[in-house]
Parts: structure tokens; C-alpha cells; sequence
């Protein structure tokens, strides 16, 4: 465990602004023997990124990961400022603690540091000492106390005494519900176990108390609803917290409708942060913590002029818009009742009464009076509004200014001088908040600019969650309108684990979240300098970790991370993002470029899998009512011959440069299967290749239950178990409430892998997974223990996959997915592989 010694503390410094204050925390860490002064330029580098002030004058200057090489030794440095630097958005630090990481020994200091924070009086105490015994006391602290303040509960609170739940303890999971059931109630709650005391309500708290199974707790409320929170408090202790009694019953486990699953390529590594700011709740799309100021993607940029000469003209446009947006409305409004219900309906009828507001007309109105375009005063009036009912603690008031930009945005458009179409990109590390983002939207964000994403709608395993993971940029999506209400420069993290978005965090939010950052990149870093090793189990068994990618440079960057070939080349992704198909050339030469970047390993190209969410509008494809029940896929390419053909011929093509795989996307039919397979010789023969290995995806459910049939013709399977968990659970991927629960450990789908890894087995081919489920680490374990040979995963995910196989026992794999096939629900697989020891990450 690190320890603060009173030569890293220098008290009573002064410097004249943050660049001189760094470089002299910087000096303080060189002289520790910590780093080298090349480390210093990255710490002042640091600051462009995101000022590192936590709150109440803390700051914590560190370094850039790149630079971790100048780092010598792990340790932390004080550095006192009592008359206080400017550093951030006004605010002053009177305190640095300078950071210098190899390892994760220093988090424990910084835990303690979030004590301090919470407590103006401390910080003010620490920023004033002229004794380095008192800030070495500060945070050196006890090396387990939890980090979140205590509860006390004061005097005429009545109490319980109750056992830590089985089989693990008050671990993360049963604090989470223990925290859940006491949120409810308005007494402080405080959990006594031996000398240590926590806040009910805070997880952070309750896992600081390392109370394992069976350890006898106190738990105390105090307040007006005392004994109703006991009582709650004593039932979800006597049902065990939620946990199961042992990992053999996973019956018994959990069912959490309220949190989603992770249905990305990799699962946080430990329990979620139980953040202060506000949160927005979504669904984890793209593993990832980031901070940066909040930025709205528009796909259209509406320009007004600011003045006008007539009012009286001005006011005539107005009236002309707000009569011609309630029109729409009314129209909206009648056309969903027909279709969907007045219910659904009433969305439009809300935003009608906010047009007819009388207050906002009539202030919209005077602007206009006082020389301003009507454009320009409807914008300020309801912009103004908005940002006020925002700003209310209420999150049902909160949300009624996401309505109203919403009619307002809807008016604004019909008064615009122009409308431009282009979206427009940030200059700038942004959070971005979108309604929704197409795959094609996606695909140009730059990564460098976009820190994270959140989206109110969509899917964790729509491709714009894909294309998210494979930019390796943290994504919640289905956050609901609440995301898009949040001012532009607005402070937020962006939690891609727990998939949440965290509007105007505290100081503590902000030091537990770089704690946690800390942590996942000395995880990565030790996974990454393994990445070439290969993934053999403890006992011996070899799993293939391979790649997913959409664009011929992604190849190389396959490589460099550890894959072991391609299993999956979305080659629709080359049609994204043009205005007309890839030609021949074209495409011959994207394919050769990745079979060359390979050098000798192999590429699985599947064909064009466009439709569903994967909209093509040059094809001018019919608009269909339920496109991922349409022409898509495979269907499409055996409709448009011409497309086909041209993307056969550049794969025969490629094929001759190294070792080259076919794979149909959607294949539902024995007839399909075979109409496809006649047109590719044919295109064969016409190019005069060698024959190539062909295979299937196996994501739609007929094709599992013929998969017998299938198996005979095709060289192997790989599962694709983002459209395969749609179809057998009947919950559309990108769906904004069901995507939620479409996870594809349910047992319905483990039960549609375990058949098709059989029918495979009996056929003598190989069978291999390409969905996000492969990555994520409880599917790992559990598609290995399935037969499946081959996972393939996101680039970001391959060394986490590799490291975590390398971890584990295909004998124990094998019994975990048993045991998940006989679960009822995906929650309960999660239970059981979360709870097998030694196992899941
Ligand atoms: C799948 O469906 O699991 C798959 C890998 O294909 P896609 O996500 O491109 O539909
Ligand atoms: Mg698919």
C-alpha cells in the first residue's frame, strides 16, 4: 500500500498561474524519484485535455497514458498553494496532489482524497497547515475505510441486527440493492459492521465495509419513516439481497430490469459508481469513462438574422409558423392515434399546448416589436424557457424543456433564412448528445473529438453501438429526451460501464471516476502487453480470438492488437457513407489491402448484409414497414444480382493475395443457401479463382433449427448473436425500451447456440461466434463452454477476450454453460458466471 512521507508533502508554495504551479508539482514528483522531467510537459498537456480540479481548491495534476513510460515509480506528491492558482472555469487550487502511476497502489490515497472533498472545513484546513503530519494523516488514512463519508444516525434512531448475505458478502451487487431499497425511504440509514460505519445509501460506503458472508451488521435509521425503512431493510436482507444462496442455484438470483446488460465486448471490471450529479439512465452500449463538456449533434444547422425592418411583417411570419407547426402536430398527433393509440399519441398533443402558451407567444411577440427577425425572437424566447425549467431540481419539470426544444426547434425550422443539411462535427473533446445517430453518422465521428456519446434512442447492439465500439469511443444509448437536455459546455461524465451520463458531476463524482479510469487503464495495459500471446485455457484448450471490422485500414489495427485474422468483415460498411456503390476496382482493392495486412492469417469477408438499421439511399430500396424483417442480407443480394456479382468478382479477386473466406449474412432458407452458393460458383468459374471456403451466419432462428441441413453444405458457422437474440426474443435490437432486455445470454439463445454448436459437431465443421455477446466477458466464458472455437470481437476487446480465456478452465466453461442452459433468464446466467470464482473478470 502507497504511503504519503512527509518529503513528497511541500507546504507554503506560490506560483504565479497553473502552467508555473504544475511545473513545481512536477518538480516535487521528479525529486521523489518518481518521474522523469520529460513527464512535466505531459501533465501541462493534461490540462488541454480536461482540467484536473476536483473542487474545494484540489487539483491533481498527472500525466498523459502516453507518457506513462517517463513514469518511474508510483507515487503521490502534495503541493500547498495557500494564496491559491487559478485552474479551472474560475476556480482556484490551493492544494495539488500530483500523481505518478505505474501500478494501482496509489488509488487507495486518492479514495481518501474523495473524504476530504465532501468536506469543505478539511480542504480548507489542508489548503491553510503548516504541519505536513496533517495532510499525510488526511490521506494516508485507513487503508480500508471506505471512502465516502460516514452516517451517523443520530439519537432515537431504532435498529436491526442482521447477517451479511451469502455466498460473497456485501459485495457489489447486494450493496446496490441494499442501497436500492434504503434510496426508498427518507430516514438516514447507517450500516454498523465492528468498529466501521456506512451510509446506507452510499455503495461505495457499504463495500468499505468488507463485511463477508454471514458477518453480523447493525443497520440503524433514523427519521420519520424510520420503521418502515427497517422493515424494508430487514425483508431484502432475509430474501438474501438479491444474491443467490450458492452459484449451483442460479434459480435463485436476481432478476435487474432496471439495469441493462452490458451487451458490449467487455463488462465494467467492478461495481458501478453511485454518482451525485444528475444521472440519465441509458443502456451500455461502448465500455468506457470519460469526462468532457457536453456538446448537441445537430444534423442541420438553422440560421436566422438577428433583425428585421418590419415587426408587423416579422410578426405575421411568426404567427405563420407557430399556426403552420401546430398544423403538423395536430397531423402527427391524429396519424400515431390511428396507428398506435391515443396514448402514444399524446406526446404531440403536450407539445401543441406548448405552442399556444400565451406567455410565450406574447413574449416572442415583444421581441419581435423591439426590431428583432421572428426566427431570431422565437429562438431566444423558447431557448430561454427551456434552459429555466432545465435548471428546476424536478426531473418531470426537467423534462418538459426537452418538449419544448423540441416544438420549439419544429417552429424554428419553418422561420429559417436557411437550413443547412451538413451535420455538423465538433472541433473540439466533446461528450456528444444525439436523438439518435445513424450508423452512418457515426462512422464519421472522429474519436479524438468525441470522448463519448449518448444517444435518447437505440440499441446496444445497433451498428451505431458497433461502430462505437470498434472507434473504441465510450457510448450509452436509449438514455430518453432527458440526454438532449443538457446545455451545450455543460461538465458531464459518460459512464459507457454502467451506461449512464452524468450531468454537472460533484467534485467527488469526478475523483471516483479518475479513480476508476486509473484502474481500467492499468487493466488494459497489462492485457495489451500480453495481446500477442495465444488464448489457451489452464487446461489446455485453444479459443481463436479474431476481429471484427468494417473498413480495410481496421486490418492492420487487427493485427496490432492481437487478432489472430479477421472473423468478421462487415463489407456493407465500404457502401456507408458514399452516394453511390464501391466499384469492382474499388472493392478488389479494399479487400486486397486487408488479405495483405493479414500476412497469411485469415479473413472472413461476409457479403453485403444492408437493410435493418443499415440504410443505403442510393439503392433506393422500397421503404419497407419492419426492415429487419425484410429484404436484407442475403435476400437483398439475390435481388440485386448486379450488386452481388460486383462484390463476388472483388472477393475472387482478393482471394488469390491469401487466405480468404466467404460468409453469408441472414441466411433463413435451404433455397437461399443455395440460390446464394450457384451464383458464387458461377461468378467463380467467371473469374477463374480457386474455390474458397464458404460459410454462414447462424442469426436467424430457422436457420438454427435446420442447421443441420445447412451444415452440409457450407464449410462453417459463426453466430450472430446480435440479430440472432432480436429474432428469438422477438425485441427489435435498436428498440429504445426493449433493447434493454434483448440480451443475448438469455437461455432461450444459449439454447439456440448450444443446438447449432451441436449440429455443427455432428457435421464435422467448425463453429464461431461474431455478435457482441463474444466480447463481453460472462459470453466468453459461457460461448466457449458452448463448443464455439472461434470468438470474434471488436479490435478494443481482443486482449481483454485473450487475457480473460487465458485465465480460465474449459472443464469450468463447460459446467457454467450446463448450468446456463438450464437457467429461466439472462439474469440469472449473469448470476451464475458472476458468481463462479475465478472465472468472470
Ligand atoms: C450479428 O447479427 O450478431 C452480427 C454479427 O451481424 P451484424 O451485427 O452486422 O448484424
Ligand atoms: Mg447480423
Amino acid at each position: 500500500m502507497l504511503k504519503l512521507r512527509e518529503r513528497n508533502v511541500w507546504l507554503g508554495r506560490a506560483a504565479a498561474d497553473k502552467a508555473e504551479a504544475i511545473r513545481t508539482v512536477g518538480r516535487a514528483m521528479v525529486e521523489s524519484g518518481f518521474i522523469e522531467p520529460g513527464y512535466i510537459d505531459s501533465m501541462l498537456q493534461r490540462e488541454q485535455v480536461a482540467a484536473t480540479y476536483l473542487g474545494s481548491g484540489i487539483a491533481i495534476p498527472h500525466g498523459l497514458p502516453a507518457a506513462r513510460h517517463l513514469v518511474r515509480a508510483t507515487g503521490i506528491v502534495v503541493v500547498q498553494f495557500p494564496d491559491g492558482v487559478a485552474w479551472a472555469d474560475g476556480e482556484r487550487a490551493r492544494v495539488a496532489v500530483g500523481i505518478a502511476a505505474r501500478s494501482d497502489e496509489h488509488l487507495q490515497v486518492l479514495a481518501n482524497l474523495t473524504g476530504v472533498l465532501g468536506d469543505a472545513s478539511a480542504a480548507a484546513r489542508l489548503a491553510r497547515t503548516s504541519d505536513p503530519g496533517e495532510v499525510i494523516a488526511a490521506l494516508n488514512g485507513g487503508a480500508s475505510a471506505p471512502a465516502a463519508p460516514q452516517a451517523v444516525v443520530p439519537g432515537g434512531g431504532t435498529s436491526i441486527e442482521v447477517r451479511s448475505p451469502s455466498p460473497h458478502g456485501l459485495h457489489a451487487r447486494p450493496a446496490t440493492a441494499l442501497v436500492e431499497v434504503a434510496k426508498r425511504f427518507r430516514a438516514e440509514i447507517a450500516v454498523r459492521h465492528g468498529e466501521k460505519t456506512a451510509n446506507g445509501k452510499s455503495l461505495v460506503a457499504l463495500l468499505g465495509l468488507g463485511a463477508v458472508a454471514g458477518a453480523r451488521l447493525t443497520v440503524s435509521a433514523a427519521g420519520d419513516d424510520a420503521a418502515a425503512a427497517l422493515a424494508a431493510l430487514d425483508a431484502a436482507f432475509a430474501g438474501g439481497l438479491g444474491e443467490a444462496a450458492a452459484p449451483q442455484a442460479p434459480q435463485a438470483a436476481p432478476a435487474r430490469p432496471d439495469r441493462a446488460p452490458a451487451a458490449h465486448d467487455r463488462a465494467p471490471a467492478a461495481a458501478p459508481l453511485d454518482y451525485e450529479g444528475r444521472v440519465v439512465a441509458g443502456i451500455s452500449a461502448s465500455p468506457g469513462l470519460v469526462e468532457g463538456p457536453a456538446w448537441a449533434f445537430q444534423r442541420e444547422r438553422v440560421t436566422v438574422a438577428e433583425t428585421a425592418a418590419d415587426p408587423a411583417v416579422q410578426r405575421r411570419r411568426l404567427d405563420q409558423g407557430l399556426a403552420g407547426a401546430a398544423a403538423d402536430l395536430r397531423q402527427l398527433h391524429d396519424e400515431l392515434s390511428k396507428k398506435a393509440g391515443a396514448a402514444k399519441a399524446a406526446i404531440f398533443k403536450a407539445h401543441l399546448e406548448l405552442l399556444e402558451d400565451p406567455d410565450l407567444v406574447a413574449a416572442a411577440h415583444d421581441q419581435v416589436d423591439a426590431g428583432h427577425s421572428a426566427g431570431w425572437a422565437w429562438r431566444k424566447v423558447y431557448e430561454e424557457r427551456a434552459e429555466g425549467l432545465a435548471r428546476l431540481d424536478d426531473p418531470l419539470l426537467a423534462a418538459r424543456a426537452a418538449d419544448l426544444r423540441d416544438v420549439g426547434r419544429r417552429v424554428l425550422r419553418l422561420l429559417a433564412d436557411s437550413i443547412e443539411s451538413a451535420a455538423s462535427l465538433p472541433s473540439h473533446p466533446v461528450v456528444l448528445l444525439a436523438d439518435d445517430l445513424s450508423p452512418s453518422d457515426t462512422a464519421k465521428l472522429d474519436p479524438k473529438q468525441v470522448l463519448g456519446l449518448c444517444t435518447a434512442v437505440g440499441g446496444a447492439t445497433s451498428h451505431t453501438a458497433i461502430i462505437a465500439r470498434s472507434l473504441d469511443i465510450p457510448a450509452v444509448v436509449a438514455a430518453g429526451p432527458a440526454a438532449l437536455d443538457v446545455e451545450d459546455g455543460q461538465a458531464c461524465i459518460l459512464d459507457g460501464d454502467a451506461g449512464v451520463l452524468v450531468v454537472r458531476p460533484t467534485p467527488r463524482d469526478r475523483a471516483r471516476a479518475e479513480v476508476r479510469r486509473g484502474q481500467v487503464l492499468e487493466r488494459r495495459e497489462a492485457e495489451r502487453l500480453d495481446r500477442y500471446k495465444p488464448a489457451i485455457t489452464r487446461d489446455g484448450r485453444r479459443v481463436e480470438v479474431v476481429a471484427n471490422i468494417g473498413a480495410p485500414g481496421e486490418a492492420q489495427q487487427a493485427v496490432d492488437a492481437g487478432g489472430e485474422g479477421v472473423g468478421l468483415m462487415r463489407t456493407e460498411f465500404l457502401f456507408l457513407k458514399r452516394e453511390s456503390p464501391p466499384s469492382e476496382d474499388e472493392q478488389a482493392e479494399a479487400y486486397t489491402t486487408m488479405v495483405r495486412a493479414l500476412n497469411g492469417l485469415p479473413i472472413i469477408l461476409r457479403t453485403l448484409d444492408i437493410g435493418g438499421d443499415k440504410h443505403v439511399p442510393y439503392l433506393s430500396m422500397p421503404a419497407e414497414g419492419n426492415p429487419f424483417l425484410g429484404v436484407r442480407g442475403v435476400r437483398l443480394c439475390l435481388e440485386r444480382l448486379d450488386l452481388f456479382r460486383t462484390q463476388l468478382r472483388a472477393i475472387f479477386r482478393a482471394s488469390r493475395e491469401g487466405p480468404v473466406r466467404l460468409m453469408y449474412p441472414m441466411i433463413s432458407t435451404v433455397e437461399e443457401l443455395a440460390k446464394a452458393m450457384a451464383f458464387t460458383e458461377e461468378v467463380r468459374r467467371e473469374i477463374g479463382a480457386d474455390p474458397i471456403e464458404i460459410g454462414i451466419m447462424i442469426e436467424v432462428p430457422s436457420a438454427v433449427m435446420i442447421a443441420d441441413r445447412l451444415a452440409r453444405e457450407v464449410s462453417f458457422f459463426s453466430i450472430g448473436t446480435n440479430d440472432l437474440t432480436q429474432y428469438v426474443l422477438a425485441m427489435d435490437r435498436q428498440h429504445p425500451t426493449l433493447a434493454s432486455q434483448a440480451d443475448g445470454l438469455h437461455p432461450a439463445v444459449l439454447r439456440m447456440i448450444e443446438r447449432t454448436a451441436a449440429a455443427a459437431r455432428e457435421a464435422g465443421i467448425w463453429v464461431g461466434a461474431c455478435g457482441g455477446v463474444a466480447g463481453d466477458p460472462a459470453g466468453t466464458v459461457v460461448l466457449a463452454g458452448l463448443g464455439l472455437v472461434e470468438l470474434s470481437v471488436s479490435i478494443p476487446s481482443i486482449a481483454a477476450t485473450k487475457a480473460l480465456l487465458r485465465g480460465i478452465t474449459m472443464e469450468g466453461a463447460e459446467d457454467i454453460a450446463r448450468r446456463a442452459l438450464a437457467c429461466g433468464t439472462a439474469a440469472e446466467v449473469r448470476a451464475l458466471v458472476q458468481g463462479a470464482q475465478g472465472v468472470a473478470a
